[in-house]
């Protein structure tokens, strides 16, 4: 089904943020086209009584104005220059903004006003702003981290139906990296019997300090009402026998015990010891280079469909 797209200008563009380890958040969008079947924003949409099951990402608010209304916020004296992170309820880089823009935009206005900037995401779209990005790191301290749980091409194509490519990203990361812009990875969510097999995981590891990534870090499924029915639905269509696995990990609980948790932590954090990358200090990204005069070139990274035009 073809997304549809629907101008919503907004009020304010940072929210505050409670409990998290960063203060403000920023999504130029609310919806998200990848679709991805364990998406926790599942959650918050059943929650706002929107549609949280195959209809969501059909539907994306595009916030028009975020740009302006940022610019009139981070004007204010008031504001202390915290940390903001770009994408915490919906992919920044999905593809529509490679028509918007603003991603961009916002990047550009908050390197401006030198605040320091985190951004999550799934998509490859991001090297189209590494000059943006470099610039940004000149003035404030810019961190990107790439989602990327696993490489199993079944996995990937069954649970993240809308993204690019786990070895796209990866070339991503390649390419920020290489622009001096701090790079990680975030394996999240593992998924318990498919993507929290050791070998699996280490592929992720070793791929990402291929990648030059500066730091991994990883988190099990998270299975709130609005994500549980639509994750466990897909599951009982594409891996019935792991049902009873998951009816006992997540009975009457969004979130597994520890004695799944932890095994699973365990082995990223000895993965990424034995790879490098467990200190983000000791793989220190080269400083950015003076102002970018030519795009790298964007064909080698948006193989992904749907992209509209830009
Ligand atoms: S990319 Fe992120 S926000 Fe988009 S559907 Fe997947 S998990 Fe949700």
């Amino acid at each position: 089904m073809r997304p549809v797209y629907r101008d919503e200008p907004c009020r304010t563009a940072l929210n505050r943020v409670r409990k998290m380890s960063f203060k403000w958040s920023l999504n130029p969008y609310m919806g998200c086209v990848h679709r991805c079947t364990f998406c926790f924003v599942r959650a918050f949409e059943l929650l706002a009584d929107r549609p949280s099951d195959a209809r969501y990402g059909t539907s994306i608010r595009v916030k028009t104005n975020i740009v302006e209304v940022l610019r009139r916020e981070l004007a204010r004296k008031s504001w202390k220059r915290e940390q903001v992170v770009v994408g915490t309820a919906t992919d920044p880089y999905q593809p529509a903004e490679g028509h918007y823009r603003l991603t961009r935009r916002a990047i550009s206005a908050l390197g401006e006003a030198r605040t320091p900037i985190g951004i999550i995401t799934r998509g490859p779209l991001i090297v189209r702003d590494v000059d943006v990005l470099a610039e940004a790191s000149r003035h404030a301290k810019v961190g990107v981290t790439f989602s990327i749980p696993t490489l199993d091409p079944e996995i990937w194509r069954r649970t993240e139906p809308g993204t690019a490519p786990p070895r796209q990203r990866l070339r991503a990361i390649r390419a920020l990296i290489d622009a001096g812009i701090d790079a990680s990875v975030g394996m999240a969510p593992i998924l318990p019997g498919l993507s929290d097999d050791p070998a699996k995981m280490a592929d992720v590891v070793r791929a990402a300090r291929d990648a030059g990534a500066t730091s991994v870090w990883t988190n099990v499924l998270y299975l709130r009402p609005g994500t549980r029915e639509h994750f466990l639905e897909n599951l009982a269509r594409d891996w019935p026998d792991l049902l009873p696995l998951y009816e006992r990990l997540y009975d009457r609980r969004a979130y597994v015990a520890k004695e799944t948790l932890e095994p699973v932590r365990r082995k990223v954090r000895e993965l990424a010891d034995q790879h490098g990358l467990a200190d983000r200090r000791r793989r220190p990204v080269k400083p950015p280079p003076e102002p970018a005069t030519e795009q790298l070139p964007l064909t080698a990274f948006l193989q992904a469909p749907g992209v509209p035009p830009a």
